[in-house]
């Protein structure tokens, strides 16, 4: 199964990305975690793109795009792979056609999960990542059984930068201006479903069940 999850900055693309993984087998393949780990080894990639990422602003479109075309050529997505994050504007989208053309594969589904600005404000100031597993918590709605420690392996629970507020409303910004029109692109290829993406990861996690026939 080739999936795209489609919506803006904490709408759970992440989490739900994580689970889908578990039940197809297939990889997630989110260019922001490529893009951070990049940034945190201090690669050429990473000096290009963590003043991009800071400011809540993209990365230019041919380096994400230049990432995927190889990720996407790798061995374990032969089967299939779940894109979180990526594309972000109507020229990845394009490229991103090409480059499966190029592979004779297509994507199957689009899901896009739909969460008020408002809401997604509060998840994502209140957000926090494991640094050892990826894990994600909340400190209000899905706190950690101890303050800063993995509950899944003891690593150490930071904030993202770009996590902010400031930033955060310029993230949206850049979603609504860019990113939010592929949700039309995507309804017109006949691929869009859409998710409310309120409520419980397990509530939300059966509604893309559900569409993706179970
Ligand atoms: P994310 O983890 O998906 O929220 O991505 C974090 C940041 O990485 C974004 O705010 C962008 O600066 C950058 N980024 C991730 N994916 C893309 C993409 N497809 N196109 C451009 N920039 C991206």
């Amino acid at each position: 199964m080739r999936l795209i999850l489609l919506g803006p900055p904490g709408a759970g693309k992440g989490t739900q990305a994580k689970r889908l993984i578990e039940r197809y087998g297939i990889p997630q393949i989110s260019t922001g975690d490529i893009l951070r780990a990049a940034v945190r080894d201090g690669t050429d990639l990473g000096k290009k793109a963590k003043q991009y990422m800071d400011a809540g602003k993209l990365v230019p479109d041919e380096v994400v795009i230049g990432i995927i075309e190889e990720r996407l050529q790798e061995a374990d997505c032969a089967n299939g792979f779940i894109l979180d994050g990526f594309p972000r504007t109507v020229a990845q989208a394009d490229a991103l056609n090409r480059v499966l053309a190029n592979l004779g594969q297509a994507i199957d589904h689009v899901v896009s999960i739909e969460v008020p600005d408002e809401e997604l404000v509060e998840r994502l100031t209140g957000r926090r990542t494991c640094r050892g597993c990826g894990a994600m918590y909340h400190v209000k709605f899905s706190p950690p059984k101890a303050q800063g420690v993995c509950d899944k392996c003891g690593g150490e629970l930071y904030q993202r930068d770009d996590d902010r507020e400031e930033t955060i409303r310029a993230r949206l910004k850049v979603y609504h201006e860019q990113t939010a029109p592929l949700v039309e692109y995507y309804e017109k290829a006949g691929l869009l479903r859409r998710i409310p993406g309120q409520g419980s990861v397990d509530e939300i996690y059966a509604r893309i069940e559900g569409v993706l026939g179970g």
